[in-house]
């Protein structure tokens, strides 16, 4: 009898014709994220199977968990036989010290010519169980243990409980998006769920220093840590935003202060996603949250990009994005009270219902496009390397 470990696929099943595309990614992220714990893994267009030592079992089951287009995998026991009282005994020997009261078996032939019908197999397997307990009984409805098995070409499997996974599709198989990452709630937040439809990320920060401080980065690049736990590794380009927002300070209208320092983050991001081959940005802007977050606002600000804006919580509240920070535990880290660029500059009555041709009048005081071309040209990338995020180190 072998130990595996089984995967089952997330929304995969519904990819017919790229599903091997969608499997040799997935693969590439799981042995990826167990590569120091050497596994062999297999699969084919139902399944995947990783087998490893023993003793590395739980601490594969725990990494699992950070594996999008994965719906669940269990432990699964295999046998080189077909043979129903073989498997029977196994079962059995597998279960017997399990305090149980009720239990049900059920049985899927994958082998459609095997010739026993499912139902009699479980049946003759619940018919071996059975005696060797005292207060044993079959609960079809609701039974405190499921024993599934499963009949295949030249083999049986016998397995319990799948434990769920984080469903979605395998990161890298929707193409590079750039995440607009701050310090804040919301973005790492944003990030997760676009990595869940399969997007890999690279993130842009901008920072405004000395008016920010070493803090508020290491913030962000511990969130970015978080992160990139799920992307494989994750690089993080960090832009000196100091001149142009001191510029717009300077020469802008107070209340369009915000909307102008977006329109020049968004022509930034789009110049890296860019260069980087990102097909998309993405960012945490949810409507209604601040005012640059008005549908008006976020109209004029998303004017100075023709790339596709992707807004992962744009119809959240803010307390479902709390639970969702605190689900995938980039919440603790964000509520640091380290102050962001955006923050520190911010007027007391920032314009809701911006004017398009106003912030173009406004913000061609200056000389934003010398200032931009410093700025990409001066950036800093962090490679968060692949080997930092396997260790799972200590984030912050
Ligand atoms: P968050 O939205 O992440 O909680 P925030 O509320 O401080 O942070 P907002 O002012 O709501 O940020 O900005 C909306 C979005 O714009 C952010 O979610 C983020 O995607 C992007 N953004 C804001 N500030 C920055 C920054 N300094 N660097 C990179 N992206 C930023
Ligand atoms: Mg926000």
């Amino acid at each position: 009898m072998e130990k595996l470990i089984m995967v089952k696929y997330g929304e995969l099943g519904t990819k017919k014709d790229n599903i091997n595309l969608f499997l040799k990614e997935l693969k590439k992220n799981i042995d990826f994220i167990l590569s120091d714990l050497k596994p062999n893994i297999t699969y084919d267009k139902g399944r995947m199977f990783i087998s490893s030592d023993e003793e590395n079992f739980s601490k594969i089951e725990d990494k699992l968990k950070y594996v999008f287009g994965l719906r669940g995998y269990c432990i699964v026991y295999k046998l080189d036989t077909r043979d129903v009282n073989e498997i029977g005994r196994t079962a059995l020997e597998l279960i017997k010290d399990k305090d149980i009261k009720t239990f049900k078996v059920v049985t899927k032939r994958s082998d459609k010519n095997f010739p026993i019908e499912s139902l009699e197999i479980s049946k003759r397997v619940g018919g071996i169980i059975l005696p060797h307990f005292d207060n044993l009984k079959v609960d079809v409805r609701n039974p405190e243990l499921t024993i599934n098995i499963e009949i295949r070409i030249d083999s049986s499997y016998i397995y319990f409980d799948t434990i769920k996974g984080i469903g979605g599709y395998p990161v890298g198989t929707l193409g590079k998006g750039l995440l607009m990452l701050s310090g804040g709630i919301d973005s790492p937040v944003a990030g997760y769920m676009a990595m869940k439809r399969g997007i890999k990320l690279e993130a842009i920060y901008f920072e405004a220093p000395p008016h920010t401080s070493p803090e508020a980065r290491n913030k962000v690049i511990a969130l970015a840590k978080k992160l990139a736990i799920y992307n494989n590794d994750i690089k993080l380009h960090i832009i000196n935003f100091t001149e142009i927002e001191t510029s717009i300070y300077k020469d802008c209208p107070r209340d369009y202060l915000i909307t102008i320092m977006r329109r020049m983050m968004y022509r930034i991001s789009a110049i890296i996603a860019n260069r980087q081959n990102c097909k998309a940005l993405i960012n945490g802007e949810s409507v209604g949250q601040v005012a640059s977050q008005t549908l008006i606002s976020m109209g004029v600000i998303n004017q100075v990009t023709k790339l596709p804006v992707i807004r992962p919580l744009c119809c959240f509240d803010k307390l479902e994005i709390i639970d969702l920070a605190e689900k995938i535990d980039t919440y603790e880290t964000s509520i640091l009270p380290f102050e962001d660029c955006c923050t520190i500059f911010v007027p007391e009555h920032p314009v809701i219902n911006p004017v398009a041709k106003l912030a173009e009048e406004y913000e061609n005081r200056i000389d934003y496009k010398e200032m931009i071309y410093r700025a990409v040209h001066s950036r800093e990338v962090i490679d968060i390397s692949a080997e930092e995020t396997n260790k799972f180190a200590d984030l912050l």
